[in-house]
């Protein structure tokens, strides 16, 4: 690493804690998660500055804030069993890693999928599971193992109406799931919690941009943007 891209690492540190991120194992874990190597090489240069980045397949990886502040919000233990819905590049995948026992991820998009696995190999992230599949149908059963329900659920591309019921079903009681809910443009991060088996709380955490939580595993034909 040169004197170069540690200022860099330090820089992004400091913005995300003047904007309100106060965990250290938090911090800790942005700057050492390298942003740069999960992102095309076009955008390398920006890889350490606090803004959404194109990633391929008409996608993007998170603002490192966002990624961040919907980290905090599920206040993440070591002993959690975390689900992500959006695999996308894996970072927000590998910066869970550090902080919960086991991530298991989901992406519809299976070349975003074989490469963000190639990261987690390279940064020796071991306690990751991934796979490609609808993920608005939550974790499925596999070789009848189920591994419902999680303790929290994130999910990075935004539902247009609520969070699909699957996902809900598959929170611990007790459990939490952000989600963005809301059409392009007027998004809003929600934060469900689980009281009981019927029982949810929610509240609204801040506007958000993400692109849409979409049905089945992707063509390879689609097409929606930016080509990386
Ligand atoms: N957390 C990612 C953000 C990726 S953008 C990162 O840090 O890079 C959101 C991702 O959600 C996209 O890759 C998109 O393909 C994926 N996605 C959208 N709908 C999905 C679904 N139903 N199941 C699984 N992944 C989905």
């Amino acid at each position: 690493m040169n004197t170069q891209d540690v200022n860099r690492r330090i820089r992004l540190v400091m913005d995300l804690r003047n904007k309100g991120i106060t965990d250290a194992k938090i911090l800790g874990a942005m700057e050492r998660i390298p942003r740069d190597e999960f992102v095309p090489k076009a955008v390398k240069d920006q890889a350490w500055d606090d803004m959404a980045l194109p990633i391929g397949r008409g996608q993007t990886i998170s603002q490192p804030y966002v990624v961040a502040a919907m980290t905090q919000a599920l206040q993440i233990s070591d002993m959690d069993k975390v689900l992500e819905i959006g695999t996308g590049c894996g970072y927000q995948t590998a910066i869970l890693a550090k902080l919960c026992r086991r991530v298991y991820t989901i992406e519809r998009h299976e070349i975003l999928l074989e490469r963000a696995e190639k990261m987690f190999e390279a940064l020796k992230l071991r306690n990751i599971t991934a796979i490609a599949a609808d993920g608005m149908k939550g974790w499925p059963t596999i070789h009848g193992i189920d591994q419902a329900p999680f303790d929290k659920i994130i999910v990075t591309a935004a539902a247009r109406e609520k969070p699909p019921q699957e996902l809900l079903d598959q929170i611990k009681v007790g459990g939490a799931m952000i989600i963005p809910v809301g059409p392009s443009g007027d998004q809003s991060l929600k934060l469900y919690k689980k009281e009981s088996e019927e029982a949810y709380s929610v509240k609204d955490l801040m506007p958000v941009r993400f692109v849409p939580l979409l049905p089945d595993i992707a063509k390879d034909e689609e097409e929606n943007g930016a080509a990386a």
